[in-house]
């Protein structure tokens, strides 16, 4: 098995001590990285170059994440055991991501106003937060690392990126790829290492000025509440529990695809799972009839095989987060009407595999209904009218996404507005763009990753007013 480096400073590094096939940093290790962002955003090459300049670089690492494809894919997948097919697709999209915010990074404007004394010229300009530090979880590593990264340092910022000590690889391969662009030494570190310890090291770290943090919500609490304390810049992507809704005038053939993909893809370890399937009651018996056959079907195995629909649970404890709850939900009274145990038989035996679950007879109130499993676990909720949709779906603290399943346009357009998440996908589902704004409501987070808009959580304004009078004011203890 390879014996991996940190990236610090534009070279591949040990840990100051410890000796593991990840290395395991240490606050010293994290000060080491934090000081060479500092120095490459104050004082070294990246703080001089033309924002042009940066915009090359960042389409040279899109340039070798594309050449690099196959590799990086097969890294991830081994380490968190997400579908092959799914990464290769994903990276696809990484690469472009780079070049997206590659093509942004000199059109980062500022603005002139008309203001109201006639002898001042004001105007805006945008300058980088500081030194970034980019938190990520374990499902999707270089997705993350993409979309906080490519624009932060579209900004003009540099970045040390945390990834989760179960899924640290990708990241550390990735590195290697930014070395082989030229990116000035600093601009870009990776440490590894555990939450407690490397991340909250860095969370604390008097240099870093933004924090972007992708993981749990308990988690990202703590983070926000550090950050406070130094009056540091955040944004958080955190989890859900996110409705998914079927209207009895939607296809319900697509509706059925949507719901299964929703949930089991990805062994239902999204943030953006649609793990309460809402159906309203007239079609609830057709409806989940086609649903459990759609998931019958899912095919669970190797994630490296093209043939598998949906791999193992990535971690012991998440296998264990899974088990739990279908205790959970079982002894809250929900019924299961498929899967809800281990998945054994050839090729699962001691693989954390999990069998496709759907519970009916569950209501909004259940465990089952509110808390994040991370797992493939679906809860049905019947309802019977649009505006009882919108209240159960609302009735919950978390705020991410929601599906919506209807051919009328009227209730698509409503329902998009009265529901309080960040995105809401019609007549589909997991449905991503590097260039849609994408983040949540209430405790699904702050601020908006993707887009455009992603940049402005990397920029602070600087407004500037400059005075083009030649006489001095005839009162100068009046306020001009
Ligand atoms: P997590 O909160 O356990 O860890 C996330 C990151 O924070 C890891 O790098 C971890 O090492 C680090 N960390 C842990 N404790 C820390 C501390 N005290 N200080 C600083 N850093 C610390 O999350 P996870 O288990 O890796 O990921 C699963 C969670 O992520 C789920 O809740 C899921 O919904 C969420 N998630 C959200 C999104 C989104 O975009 N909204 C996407 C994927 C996952």
């Amino acid at each position: 098995m390879k014996r991996y480096q940190m990236f610090v400073a534009g070279d591949f590094v040990d840990p100051v001590d410890g000796d593991a096939q990840i290395p395991r940093a240490k606050p010293h290790d994290v000060d080491l990285a934090v000081r060479s962002a500092h120095h490459a955003m104050t004082t070294g090459p990246w703080s001089k170059f033309t924002a042009t300049q940066r915009g090359k670089f960042l389409n040279a690492i899109a340039d070798l994440v594309e050449k690099n494809r196959d590799h990086l894919a097969e890294i991830e997948t081994r380490d968190n055991g997400k579908l092959l097919r799914e990464t290769r697709g994903q990276l696809g999209a990484i690469a472009e991501c780079w070049r997206y915010y590659g093509g942004l990074a000199d059109k980062i404007e500022g603005h002139s106003i008309p203001i109201e004394k006639a002898d001042a010229l004001a105007f805006t300009t945008r300058e980088p937060v500081g030194v970034v530090a980019a938190l990520t979880a374990w499902n999707s590593p270089l997705w993350f690392a993409a979309i906080k990264c490519a624009p932060a340092m579209a900004a003009g910022c540099a970045v040390v990126v945390k990834p989760s000590e179960f899924a640290s690889a990708s990241t550390l391969e990735f590195a290697a790829l930014v070395k082989e662009a030229g990116l000035p030494p600093g601009v870009f570190n990776v440490v590894t290492g555990l939450g407690q310890e490397a991340g909250s090291a860095l969370v604390e770290h008097p240099d870093v000025a933004k924090i972007t943090f992708t993981g749990s919500d308990v988690t990202g609490a703590k983070v926000y509440e550090t950050a406070a304390r130094a009056m540091k810049r955040v944004s958080l992507e955190l989890g859900g529990k996110s409705p998914n809704i079927v209207f009895a005038d939607a296809n319900l053939e697509l509706a059925a695809a949507g719901a299964v993909s929703g949930i089991f893809g990805a062994s239902g370890q999204m943030c953006t799972a649609g793990s309460r399937l809402l159906v309203q009651r007239s079609i609830l018996d057709d409806f989940t009839d086609r649903l459990l056959k759609l998931a019958r079907n899912i095919r669970l195995g190797d994630p490296m095989d093209p043939e598998t629909d949906v791999g193992p649970i990535a971690t012991p404890p998440q296998f264990q987060k899974v088990m739990d709850y279908l205790a959970v939900a079982r002894a809250d009274g929900a019924r299961c009407v498929l899967g809800g145990k281990p998945a054994l038989g050839p090729g699962l035996t001691g693989g954390q595999f999990v069998e496709p679950t759907v519970f009916a007879d569950v209501t909004n109130q259940m465990r089952i209904a509110q808390e994040e499993v991370f797992g493939p676990i679906l809860s049905i909720i019947v309802f019977d009218t649009e505006q009882e949709a919108i209240q159960i779906a609302n009735e919950i603290d978390y705020g991410l996404v929601a599906g919506v399943w209807t051919t009328n346009m009227g209730r698509a357009i409503r329902m998009s507005k009265a529901l309080d998440v960040g995105t809401v996908w019609v007549n589909t589902y997991r449905a991503y763009s590097y260039m849609v704004p994408f983040g949540g409501m209430k405790r699904s987070g702050l601020g908006r990753e993707s887009g455009i808009e992603a940049v402005n959580e990397y920029l602070e304004t600087k407004s500037v007013i400059i005075s083009v009078a030649e006489e001095a004011p005839d009162n100068p203890f009046i306020m001009r």
